[in-house]
């Protein structure tokens, strides 16, 4: 049993099958997943869908920071009130991303400090998103993100990088990349960190793990990663299953999955 904690099934890549897709990773041991926002519009299809699906599908509320030009006045008095709704469960994915720098970094930087303010008025964890752009995230999250916590989702880092998250009380989630050859720092990471500090996820439709890769990714696969950690910490699959859905419950509060719904 494990839980894909970042999954854009919301998505349009996902429009023509997207209850199949759903029923498959149900079928295929994923017995939950969280869907993030990347902005007001995908944060409520993620929350119709935590709805549809309850106990099994939870949303996280958030502006992406390709899209933090987006979060105005409106837009985050409307993520405060999504934020309030029963199935979320993060204010996600939020964060920075100075390699496409889709937004102007200092937009990139205000919106993430906006939305960490917003995590610690409503309680809730948060869902980084951080690519080329470490040292400043852990400056902000130092300067700004007291009271704070949750996940760096799709870590692809180093050592140095992981012990920064850690020390500072975060979670680090691994997808696709993980299984990808000659990523030898990530897996050293992978095979370092604290297991009670892991998780995984799909970050579906993106980032297929191997042998799928350049294929549309999607729940399921999540187990592909899982397996490639239990491999790197010399671990059985169910041990990797049992820690990360354990994990997973205690960053998102979720219920627990065999107590029905
Ligand atoms: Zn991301
Ligand atoms: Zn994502």
């Amino acid at each position: 049993m494990l839980v894909d904690t970042h999954s854009h099934v919301q998505m349009r890549q996902f429009d023509a099958d997207r209850e199949a897709v759903l029923a498959a990773a149900f079928a295929n041991g994923v017995a939950q997943l969280v869907v993030p926002g990347v902005d007001v519009a995908s944060s409520r299809s993620a929350l119709a869908l935590a709805v549809a699906h309850p106990g099994r599908v939870f949303a996280a509320v958030g502006t992406h920071p390709h899209d933090a030009s987006t979060l105005d006045a409106d837009a985050l008095q409307a993520e405060r009130e999504l934020a309030r709704e029963p199935g979320i469960v993060a204010i996600g994915e939020i964060g920075l991303d100075f390699y496409r720098n889709l937004s102007p970094p200092e937009v990139q930087r205000d919106a993430l400090v906006t939305q960490l303010a917003l995590a610690r008025e409503t309680q809730l964890p948060v869902i980084l998103h951080n690519r080329e752009s470490h040292a400043e995230m852990i400056a902000l999250l130092r300067a700004h993100g007291q009271g704070v916590r949750g996940v760096f989702h799709c870590f692809i880092g180093d050592q140095q990088m992981a012990r920064d998250a850690l020390d500072l009380g975060y979670w680090l989630s691994f997808a696709g990349p993980l299984t990808y050859p000659r990523n030898t720092a990530l897996a050293e990471v992978a095979a370092w960190a604290p297991l009670d500090r892991l998780l995984v996820e799909t970050d579906s439709p993106y980032l297929t793990p191997q042998p799928f890769r350049g294929k549309r990714n999607e729940p399921r696969h999540v187990a592909l990663t899982a397996q490639r950690l239990a491999e790197l910490r010399g671990l059985s699959f169910e041990e990797v299953a049992q820690a990360t859905t354990r994990n997973a419950a205690a960053v998102f509060r979720l219920p627990d999955p065999l107590a029905g719904g």
